[in-house]
């Protein structure tokens, strides 16, 4: 093995190293292991129960009239999530785009949207209209309040009761930190912030942006009482497989008004060909909790190797997860570099490109990303990136297999070695 490694280019000292760390890490994956076993069957009763044949695996085209893939895989979803219905569509064209439909599908001029937990996603400034921009909940009088959460990260449920209001129809709440430092929220404590909204506001919607965190834990949003989970196919339920794709999986009436949105009043679900995806979205939500665990067990082995070198981690390797994506704050731009180009050159397609730091549009400081993927952009598969500022923090995520996120970490940990960029104890 450790011949194997050494062809790739890790030096005796990383391999050593790393593999000692791991060793300590035996429990933490054997946990992984036991919610992908769970979720595993969770996937495979929903399937059966919901007799999927060969025939759901063939695509319509046209109209896609009497689609009868993608009605199934529909059900499948609303099965495995425990909701009334799902939408689950090729035509949804990420997760951005999910989210955005679930919102202006469910909400009508003169309502308000409220965040209880801060900002959301960046992407999402632009749909609300935080950031003015055509199209957006702003411009149809659609208007936005936010509470911050406490400095510890909690809900500020005082200022949440004061927030809502006659007109507050919808909440949303971000499952993951995506690219903030706060932690991410365990389904349980989503559970008791919507126990509390319901509480002081029975008829309000929530809907719960489930992004990166699909099959991290054994039980869902959907299972404590939120009213719409939305996400990407490109992220974990598409299991890597998924081409494209987004899904909305909630109350009967909220899948209603999102599908007569994506398509037209009138049409709703009846319409929408699935082309030639519906194999792929089959076995790729299949493989998906698998692969989710592959991504959390490279995650926790980032966070061991980097917090054993002295860097700050969010979330620390013995912390419980939800959500895939891990941060390390490498406090300088040439560590945040060589970690990327380490995690390029470590991919199945593409490790002979080269990342550099360049402008990207919306961000205020040039970014750095790493990906060699099969499914572009798919960040399930092994992706690395980090703005470069202040705390110059890499932002990793994915891997299809743990060995691949395994070999990741270690070729980025080399990159660093090589460069003098760290010292190993
Ligand atoms: C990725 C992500 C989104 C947006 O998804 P895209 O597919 O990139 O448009 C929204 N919210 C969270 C928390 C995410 O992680």
């Amino acid at each position: 093995m450790e011949n194997n490694y050494k062809e790739f280019g890790i030096s005796d000292e990383v391999y050593a190293f790393a593999e000692e760390k791991l060793n300590d890490l035996k429990p933490r994956f054997d946990e992984i292991d036991r919610i992908a076993e769970y979720n595993q069957m969770k996937v495979l009763k929903a399937m059966q129960d919901c007799q999927v044949s060969e025939a759901c695996l063939l695509g319509t085209t046209g109209y896609g009239y009497n689609d009868l893939g993608r009605d199934r895989l529909e059900e499948v979803y609303a099965h495995i999530f425990h909701t009334e219905d799902a939408l689950v569509r090729p035509q949804i064209t990420c997760g951005t785009h999910a989210l955005a439909l679930a919102l202006m599908s469910n909400l009508r001029p003169g309502d308000e949207l409220l965040s209880p937990v801060g900002k959301p996603y960046d992407t999402l400034e632009k749909v609300i209209g935080i950031t003015p921009h055509k199209g957006s909940l702003a411009e149809y009088g659609i208007t936005y309040r936010q509470v911050d959460l406490l400095p510890d990260g909690s809900f500020d449920y005082d200022n949440i009761e004061k927030a809502l209001n006659d007109k507050t129809k919808l909440v949303t709440i971000q499952r993951s930190k995506g690219y903030q430092t706060r932690p991410s929220f365990s389904v349980s404590a989503i559970g008791e912030l919507i126990a509390f909204l319901k509480e002081k506001k029975p008829d309000v919607t929530v809907m719960v942006d489930n992004c990166y965190g699909e099959f991290t834990e054994t039980i869902e949003p959907s299972d404590v009482g939120a009213d719409m989970i939305v996400g990407s196919l490109i992220k974990n339920p598409g299991g890597g497989l998924a081409p494209i794709g987004g899904y909305i999986a909630g109350k009967k009436e909220c899948i209603e008004n999102a599908a007569y949105r994506l398509t037209s009043p009138g049409l709703g679900k009846e319409v929408g060909a699935s082309l030639g995806v519906l194999k792929d979205f089959y076995q790729g939500l299949f493989l998906a909790p698998t692969v989710a665990a592959s991504a959390e067990k490279g995650a926790i082995f980032a966070a061991k190797i980097y917090e054993s070198l002295g860097f700050d981690v969010i979330p620390s390797s013995d912390e419980v997860r939800h959500d895939i994506i891990q941060s390390v704050v490498l406090k300088s731009a040439e560590r945040v570099i060589a970690f990327c180009q380490g995690i390029q050159s470590a991919s199945p397609v593409d490790s002979m490109a080269m990342p550099y730091p360049d402008d990207m549009p919306g961000y205020d400081s040039k970014v750095i990303m790493a990906a060699g993927n099969f499914i572009s952009g798919s960040s399930i598969e092994l992706s690395a990136d980090a703005p470069i500022r202040e705390p110059y923090a890499v932002y990793f995520q994915g891997g299809l297999t743990w060995p691949h996120a395994k070999f990741g970490i270690l070729r980025a940990t080399e990159e660093l070695f090589r460069r003098n960029l760290i010292e190993l104890p």
